[in-house]
């Protein structure tokens, strides 16, 4: 239905009549609300004709494994996880190594800052966002730390993000690994969809590790302002993600 198909029916009913006649009154009065409704559905029509052209199908993340790559185990938690707080599709890419130019050997370990650019190198056209994951130590520069060992590193509202399972593992049983990871992702995901880290409670899984591997298991769910944050970009969480943690 357009603008057209929507007036031209009120165009023949909108008769030049006298007023003197008290019969003419009520086609007169219908001929006139018949207009205005067709007036208003010629508004309204057009505004509603671009929500319906936005529907668009589920980003893709690819998980991208950087040997030593986690087990299959690991990678299903990051899946789950990852679909239990965004509406993404989640495909997995054969595993790869690392480059030569993110090892940094006087800490036998991986730069964080490299492996981003390059993984949104590796990026496949389909794909919104690619998260690689290694059983490998990685580290960040930190402006007051220096090189810092991490979980995870992810650009802020940006393509790439890295995960570690080498700090996660430690003091905890598989189970618990495999928690910690997928909140990881989650977390790291967070900021490539535009999320800085959350000081309003401590249970929201945009919480800064705050050098802690431990407080992760704090955590639970993004909390009520990361969720509307989201929600203002576009990006629906669902209801009941984080009861899964409990
Ligand atoms: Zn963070
Ligand atoms: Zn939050």
């Amino acid at each position: 239905m357009n603008f057209k198909s929507i007036r031209q029916p009120a165009l023949p009913i909108l008769p030049v009549q006298s007023t003197d006649e008290p019969r003419l009154f009520w086609p007169t009065l219908a001929a006139t609300c018949l207009s205005w409704l067709c007036l208003v559905l010629a508004l309204l029509v057009p505004l509603s004709l671009p929500t319906l052209a936005v529907a668009q199908p589920p980003k893709i993340i690819y998980i991208q494994p950087l040997l030593p790559a986690p087990s299959p185990d690991v990678i299903e938690a990051v899946r789950d996880g990852l679909l239990a707080f965004y509406p993404v599709q989640v495909r997995q890419l054969p595993a790869i190594p690392m480059p030569q130019s993110a090892w940094h050997a006087p800490r036998a370990r991986w730069d964080a800052d490299v492996l981003l650019p390059w993984l949104v190198q590796r990026l496949p056209a389909d794909g919104a966002k690619i998260l690689g994951l290694t059983q490998d130590d990685i580290f960040t520069h930190d402006a007051k730390l220096g090189l810092w060992g991490v979980l995870g590193l992810g650009t802020m509202d940006g393509k790439s993000n890295v995960i570690s399972t080498f700090r996660a593992k430690r003091g905890v049983d598989v189970a618990q690994l495999l928690v910690r990871i997928a909140k990881v992702a989650v977390h790291e995901v967070g900021h490539n969809f535009g999320l800085d880290h959350c000081e309003q409670t401590r249970t929201c899984l945009m919480s800064s590790a705050q050098h802690r591997v431990k407080s992760i298991d704090a955590e639970v769910d993004l909390c009520p302002a990361c969720r509307a944050q989201l929600r203002a970009s576009g990006v629906e969480v669902p209801a009941a993600a984080g009861k899964r943690w409990r």
